[in-house]
């Protein structure tokens, strides 16, 4: 069973040279094309013109692009040329409701959808150890997790389309929370004078350490804050929790708190950077 990938940004390019890894890759797409040429090239596999002819060549459809308009806007381009009982699996982050839709497109044409957004980050998908949840038919799934396994080393069906997105809406809210706590604590610790390294490291290896301390926490004192997760796409992210909140009528602070602190980043320009950017307005002024 081969895939083709859609979308090689930060996290698809990395999740297609996985894929090639294990021989499990046919071909890729990607908008620009000039970034597809490269990697095709690179791993020795087709360039698909579009997505309707990637989704002619492979059995399974990848799809990672940036947003739930976007998703859609690949979702429908690819429908002439699935075929029936084929799979796309979505591994964007997007709304239940967009799954939902995306399901119902793929439908129509006798294939099937799984939404399967990821964890880990850009460290997860090039080590392919992504925690993968998933919505969608179980047994359709049962039929994609060779070509998931490529990727990921926890796979997990969270229930029917759209529950994958619910679980990743949840992981979003923790991770605001945890870059809320992560920046603040260490501009903190840089106001009270202390060594950071060895703040960082001795943090790590206690009760507040954590993947984002570890990964994340030298670089955003030496202000280096290339992505990594945009902060754009989190912010993205956290709305689509805000309006799923909404609908329970549910507050979430944290993701409040997080939207407003993200809302004076891009304001500033620094959308394009990695989450840790939070840590401009947390450090102490120099
Ligand atoms: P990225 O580096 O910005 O890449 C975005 C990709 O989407 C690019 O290949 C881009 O194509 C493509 N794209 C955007 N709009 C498109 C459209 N309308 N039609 C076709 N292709 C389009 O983003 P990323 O970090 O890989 O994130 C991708 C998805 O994974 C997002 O939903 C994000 O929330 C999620 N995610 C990211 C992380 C992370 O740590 N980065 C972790 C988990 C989940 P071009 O090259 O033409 O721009």
């Amino acid at each position: 069973m081969k895939a083709g990938m859609i979308g090689l940004g930060a996290m698809g390019a990395p999740m297609a040279r996985n894929l090639a890894k294990h021989d499990r890759l046919a071909t890729v797409w990607n908008r620009t094309e000039a970034t597809a040429i490269r990697l095709a090239e690179e791993l020795g596999v087709e360039r698909a013109a579009t997505p309707s002819r990637l989704a002619e060549a492979a059995d399974i459809a990848l799809i990672c692009v940036s947003a739930d308009a976007d998703m859609l806007e690949v979702v429908h381009s690819l429908l002439p040329g699935l075929r029936p009982g084929a799979i796309v699996i979505d591994l964007s982050t997007v709304s239940c409701a967009t799954a939902r839709e995306a399901a119902r497109l793929i439908r129509s044409q006798d294939a099937n959808f799984l939404d399967a957004p990821v964890t880990g980050g850009v460290e997860g998908a090039i080590n392919g150890t992504l925690a993968i949840m998933v919505g969608g038919a179980a047994d359709t799934l049962e039929k994609a997790r060779p070509v998931l396994e490529a990727l990921g080393r926890r796979i997990v069906h969270m229930g029917d389309t759209g529950m994958g997105q619910a679980a990743k809406a949840v992981n979003q809210v923790m991770c605001a929370g945890i870059n809320e706590a992560v920046t603040e604590a260490l501009g903190f610790g840089a106001r009270l004078g202390l060594d950071m390294p060895k703040l960082i490291e001795i943090l790590a290896g206690g009760a507040a350490g954590n993947w984002f301390l570890e990964k994340r926490g030298l670089t955003m004192i030496q202000g280096q804050f290339k992505p990594g997760f945009k902060l754009a796409l989190h912010q993205k992210d956290l709305k689509i929790c805000q309006t799923m909140a909404d609908a329970l009528n549910l507050r979430l602070k944290v993701a409040e708190m997080a939207l407003e602190d993200y809302a004076e980043l891009l304001k500033l320009g620094h959308g394009d950077e990695d989450i840790s950017t939070l840590y401009r307005l947390k450090r102490p002024a120099s």
